[in-house]
């Protein structure tokens, strides 16, 4: 098969062909569709998140059909579409585990990153840890719902419910999905990109958000909530001081530059400050659940497996309206 392969951080992906690998027990094999490029791989590949496996194939936002089970498999038959996300195994031995906090597990593999992941035609993923997937998801656009969709909806979660005005802090492939659940449950949205960045703010005007800006701008009116997707700790006290008393701040990345320094005053008041990790299997099937009744199109730009590094560079510059997506066979012609 063919594969793109991180061999060292801070180097390109090099594109190889090695042996499909042979599903273990509780494994399947399955021949990837598409596989999305999440920030997270950015960070993975420039060294920020630093215990890579290595050499890694990268990539945790996987569509594809299972093509055989490991002896153990009962439930995921050849044929079937299935979603591989970040979290790829836990112990359920742990604390966490056994409090069904899983996501915090302390002896996890993670998808494209401990554990090779979807930019390859083919990968192998424990059955217990993937999704079941309706058919309506066998495209390209579906594979950003297993991550920028999944950890945008376990963020989403941890705000009160009653929230009204939400913030959002870049607006990317997290975002630009969380948009439309947002807007569909009747919530106001406010959309900060990086200052000056007009065709972000074009693009989340017509997701549609109430309003939109750069980040340094005042928003017209207070919010109640805001949801940090951008890795940029100066966003921490700025949106400390956009939102309301009982507030909270949502800090969705894995990695984010440092804080600065800031004054209580902007805590005060029972705000708070939280961080997403990972995601829950739970998470998974309320998602996928609530996808049936809201309908979510995702924005991609599609490049070849082989393009992956170029994929990657537009990424980084900041170039890609919505999310970036590796296909493995030939791409749609619209594409
Ligand atoms: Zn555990
Ligand atoms: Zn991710």
């Amino acid at each position: 098969m063919r594969a793109m392969v991180l061999e060292k951080a801070g180097s390109a992906l090099v594109y190889k062909k090695m042996p499909v690998p042979e599903p273990a027990a509780a494994q399947v094999l399955i021949r990837v569709l598409a596989c999305g490029i999440c920030r997270t791989d950015l960070h993975i590949l420039d060294g920020e998140l630093d215990r890579p496996k290595l050499p890694l194939i990268p990539g945790h936002e996987i569509i594809g059909t299972v093509v055989k089970s490991g002896s153990e498999v009962r439930d995921l038959a050849p044929g079937l579409l299935v979603g591989v996300p970040w979290l790829g195994y836990t112990c359920g031995r742990c604390k966490y585990c056994l409090e069904g906090k899983e996501n915090l597990c302390d002896n996890p593999l993670f998808t494209g990153y401990t554990i090779d992941g979807g930019y390859a035609e083919y990968t192998v993923a424990d059955a217990r840890f993937c999704f079941a997937l309706d058919e309506s998801c066998r495209q390209p656009g579906s594979a950003p719902l297993l991550c920028a969709g999944l950890i945008g909806f376990r963020s989403y979660q941890m705000i009160a419910p009653g929230a009204k005005n939400i913030g959002l802090y870049g607006f990317g492939a997290a975002a630009h999905i969380l948009i439309q659940i947002a807007v569909a449950q009747d919530k106001k949205v406010f959309a900060f990109t990086r200052d000056g960045d007009i065709s972000a703010q074009e693009f989340a005007k017509k997701m549609g958000a109430f309003w939109t800006g750069g980040s340094k701008d005042n928003p017209p009116g207070i919010l109640d909530a805001a949801i940090i997707f951008a890795s940029a700790g100066e966003l921490v006290p700025k949106s400390l001081k956009d939102v309301d008393k009982g507030g909270q701040v949502i800090c969705g990345g894995i990695h984010m530059s440092a804080i600065p320094g800031f004054s209580y005053d902007l805590l005060w008041g029972e705000r708070s400050l939280k961080s997403v990790a990972n995601l829950t299997r739970q998470d998974g099937l309320d998602f996928f659940k609530l996808l049936k009744q809201v309908a979510v199109h995702t924005q991609t730009e599609l490049f070849r497996l082989g393009e992956a590094n170029e994929a990657i560079a537009r990424f980084r510059a900041g170039k890609i309206s919505g999310a970036a997506v590796l296909v493995m066979d030939e791409l749609p012609s619209s594409g």
